[in-house]
């Protein structure tokens, strides 16, 4: 063996030993050597690769366009002499695509230019790479773009718009009473559902357009390039309709509504942050208009959401110090036959400190979608029990109040458990209260309410259906959850005149819930007339104007002295 071949068979050696995948090629991009792992990466022999002078181009087992443009650029840097460093994708037929990583440099031989490539797979960074990239950028559940690459997108598409004077309408979408759906159910559904929810949103729209998960249950489409509105409506509706086809989860069968609201770029907004903040509003007003519906963003929502956000904030200041803030007023319920009074009803007012007195019809919908109603039914519920307590003493034995439990409270899980205890701590007997519910409660009543409403009744405390008549409930919900009362709406006793339509409901209501042993209170009673006509329909209380409006604790005492010698 000559020196040179000595050489020569050592150096080969020691490339193919190389922990990298070492190559030579000429400067047409052929092949002359590839040692034992780059042949290995390639799928075949060095032999095959230069057989009878026939030497392949490394371009065939460049992976992707991209990356066939990217190595023909950093080959004719490495031709300047200076030596480049880049990352490809190396695809050979039989084998896996590899990434790797190629240091190119240029080397004058006596047989010419020829270029060393050193090359490290670096598959398994470019995976976790692509994994952080996918975590960070979409959503795990549902695997629609999250909130991040969503703002990301519409920043672009913004972009986009302004460039080819354009419109776009960004939706957001948010699923009706998820979270009922969540609690009812578990969150394995829930998730499931969710899931179920993006596949079927992801079809309503076209291919070029976004869809993202925001969070939660609350979706984003983003419809680019809009040059008609006739589209998006088309699109709402058939998202409308597809979201509310039954989901059928497991062995369960959940029907669901959705709200969207819809804002335009550039006519509403100009930037993804108010394109966002009206999308939002216009989605609240949707759901405010009583869901199931979209709703374009308008000025108007604006002015709204801002008030009901100085409504929060000031709602939130009050909690803090309940006893100045709120007061109950006491409307008495009469014993239509005996024209006894030992019932009434607590309705809170908010003593506000700029606009004077505000009503529960405007404070009660934000606080329950706030949850503060959780602590002002808990302050309710206590100043009910210390008026009752006197009562019972100064008035009746068995006296009764009433108050009002929102269906957030009952639906949350944990809230008004210590009700009872509070009960016993004043050595009160449950039917100094009784709760009054809806009529929506008991239908999808799930397990904690069921729960609830069997804890009370066990403590002997009593439930009322409120508004009854204007819900869906049935006589059967009245019997299997213990009812002892409901209360006749307002409505069917206002239009009360001899033979109507609504005397014959509110005789059918009373006669039903006597069969059932239910007592009858009917509500917004305001003239003699009405009265009458219920006390001839055996109906057992009354309530309303006609009595007395709701007045104050301390104008009880005259007010129902006055009552009690009216009656002698
Ligand atoms: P509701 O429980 O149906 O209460 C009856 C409402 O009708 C009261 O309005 C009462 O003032 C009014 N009313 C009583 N008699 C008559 C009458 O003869 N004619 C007419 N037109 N109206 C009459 P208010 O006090 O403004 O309460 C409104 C609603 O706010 C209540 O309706 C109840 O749903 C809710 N609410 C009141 N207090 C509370 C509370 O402490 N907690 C909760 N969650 N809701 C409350
Ligand atoms: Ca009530
Ligand atoms: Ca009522």
């Amino acid at each position: 063996m000559t020196d040179s071949e000595f050489y020569r068979s050592l150096l080969r050696a020691y490339i193919d030993s190389a922990n990298d995948g070492i190559f030579v090629l000429c400067d047409e991009m052929k092949f002359h050597v590839a040692n034992d792992l780059f042949q290995s990466w390639l799928g075949i022999s060095e032999d095959r690769l230069t057989e009878h002078g026939f030497r392949r181009p490394i371009t065939d087992y460049i992976g992707n366009e991209k990356s066939q443009q990217r190595f023909v650029e950093h080959f004719n840097f490495a031709l300047t002499g200076q030596p480049s460093r880049f990352e490809c994708l190396l695809r050979a037929p039989g084998t896996d695509a590899r990434w790797i990583e190629i240091g190119l440099s240029k080397v004058n031989l006596e047989a010419g230019e020829m270029f060393i490539g050193v090359a490290r797979d670096i598959t398994e960074k470019k995976e976790n790479e692509s994994l952080i990239w996918q975590q960070a950028n979409y959503d795990f559940l549902t695997g629609l773009a999250n909130r991040h690459l969503f703002l990301d997108r519409l920043e672009q598409e913004i972009k986009k718009a302004h460039h080819a004077r354009l419109s776009l309408a960004l939706m957001v979408i948010d699923l009706d009473r998820f979270k009922e759906v969540n609690d009812t159910f578990g969150h394995d559904m829930g998730d499931s559902l969710l899931k179920e929810a993006a596949l079927r949103l992801d079809r309503c729209v076209r291919e070029a357009d976004i869809v993202a998960r925001l969070g939660g249950d609350e979706f984003a489409v983003v419809l680019g390039s809009l040059s008609e509105t006739e589209c998006l409506e088309q699109i709402s509706q058939d998202i409308l309709q597809v979201l509310a086809e039954p989901f059928h989860l497991r062995d369960q069968v959940v029907h669901l509504s959705s709200s969207i609201g819809i804002t335009f770029y550039p006519q509403d907004a100009s930037s993804v942050e108010d394109m966002l903040k009206e999308a939002d509003q216009a989605m609240y007003a949707a759901k405010q208009q009583g869901r199931n519906r979209y709703c374009y963003y308008s000025p108007a929502m604006q002015e709204a959401m801002q008030q009901r956000m100085r409504l929060v904030n000031d709602l939130r200041a009050a909690i803090i110090t309940p006893d100045d803030a709120f007061f109950l007023l006491y409307q008495p319920a009469i014993d239509l036959t005996s024209g006894v009074i030992h019932k009434a009803e607590a309705l809170i007012r908010w003593r506000h400190p700029t606009r004077g007195i505000v009503n529960p019809a405007e404070f009660i919908p934000v606080a329950e979608d706030t949850e503060m109603i959780l602590q002002i039914g808990d302050w309710v519920f206590r100043q009910a029990l210390r008026q009752v307590t006197r009562w019972r003493l100064l008035y009746h034995p068995e006296f009764q109040i009433s108050v009002n439990i929102s269906p957030v409270q009952i639906r949350h899980a944990s809230h008004s458990c210590d009700w009872v205890d509070y009960l016993q701590q004043l050595d009160l007997p449950g039917q100094s209260i009784m709760m009054e519910i809806t009529e929506g409660l008991l239908l999808d009543a799930n397990h904690t309410v069921a729960a609830k409403l069997l804890a009370f009744h066990e403590a002997g405390m009593q439930v009322a259906i409120d508004d009854f008549g204007t819900g869906y409930s049935s006589f059967s919900y009245l019997k299997k959850f213990n009812i002892d009362t409901i209360k006749i709406d307002q409505s069917f006793v206002s239009g009360l005149t001899a033979n109507s339509g609504d005397m014959a409901l509110c005789e059918a209501m009373i006669a039903m819930a006597h069969k059932l042993g239910i007592k009858v209170i009917a509500e917004g009673v305001e003239t003699p007339m009405q009265r009458d006509l219920l006390i001839a329909a055996g109906c057992d209380y009354g309530q309303g104007y006609l009595f007395s409006k709701p007045i104050p604790a301390e104008q009880w005492d005259s007010y129902f002295t006055a009552h009690c010698e009216s009656l002698q």
